[in-house]
């Protein structure tokens, strides 16, 4: 430490290690140091300069390792960790209607996405993952799961035009959907997503009224979109025969399709 330097006190400090800072530039700081402060990083840079700069009690050793942000999980369903192995190499629709609708019917249940999700973010962590996103049912428990935990989530219930082991029909999903953004709004961690489950789980109508719930809360929307090439043919029956009428416009739909869904299979 250099004398008549002001040192200031932090709570931690990862010192050594290569760091990815993720800045503008992408910069890299080899044989660098965090400075942390409460739940704030209050300085990054290199190893002396940090060390002439701060001092604390705690200091992690990251000489030979990265440090970085952590990663972000885009899409999961954070309470399946307990199917984990129930049916494996199925095609999606043989999978849903014959494994998982099914078993959730049987075990699903609060209890069940608070634990699961618990596993979840406990396998998150330890991979470096501290964000996630969210579908699954009972997601009010995977919030309270998730902030237990100390992660940032992205969380939504998922809706369908039939019933799931949490909600008897649209209308109370569309309740429980604002109970949700009503409840966490001002949460530093849980954010909410509403989450129709998939296009052909969703009437249009359905759709609607959650378009409109995401327009009056400005929240955003995620949703299944195109997982499997037999999608988009049922999508194409679904929407683009009725939008469209006769078989020379619905062909014209079917390729349409076809071409916005082309990079997805
Ligand atoms: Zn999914």
């Amino acid at each position: 430490m250099k004398r008549g330097c002001k040192v200031q006190k932090v709570d931690r400090m990862i010192s050594g290690g290569t760091i990815l800072v993720m800045d503008d530039n992408d910069h890299t700081i080899r044989n660098g140091a965090v400075a942390i402060k409460g739940e704030n990083i209050i300085a990054v840079g290199g190893k002396e300069d940090i060390e002439n700069r701060y001092i604390s009690s705690e200091i992690i050793n990251a000489e030979g390792f990265l440090v970085m942000p952590g990663l972000i999980n885009c899409h999961t369903h954070a309470p399946m960790t307990y199917f984990r192995g129930l049916a494996d190499d199925l095609e999606l629709m043989d999978w849903l209607n014959n494994y998982i609708f099914p078993d959730e019917a049987r075990f699903v249940n609060g209890e069940f996405s608070y634990l699961g999700s618990l596993l979840a973010c406990a396998e998150m962590i330890k991979s470096g993952t501290t964000t996630f996103c969210d579908m699954y049912i009972f997601e009010d428990d995977v919030a309270m799961a998730a902030k237990s935990a100390g992660m940032r989530c992205l969380i939504g219930e998922a809706l369908f035009d039939f019933p799931s082991p949490n909600l008897k029909t649209p209308q109370e999903g569309l309740k429980y959907t604002e109970m949700l953004i009503e409840k966490w709004a001002n949460d530093r961690l849980v954010n909410i997503v509403i989450e129709p489950h998939a296009l052909y789980t969703c009437s249009e109508n359905l759709l609607g009224d959650l378009r409109r719930l995401a327009d009056r809360y400005g929240v955003p929307i995620a949703t299944h979109y195109l997982e499997t090439k037999s999608e988009k043919k049922t999508l194409a029956a679904k929407f683009c025969a009725r939008l469209y009428g006769g078989r020379s416009a619905r062909n014209k739909a079917k390729k349409a399709v076809e071409v916005i869904s082309s990079g997805h299979e």
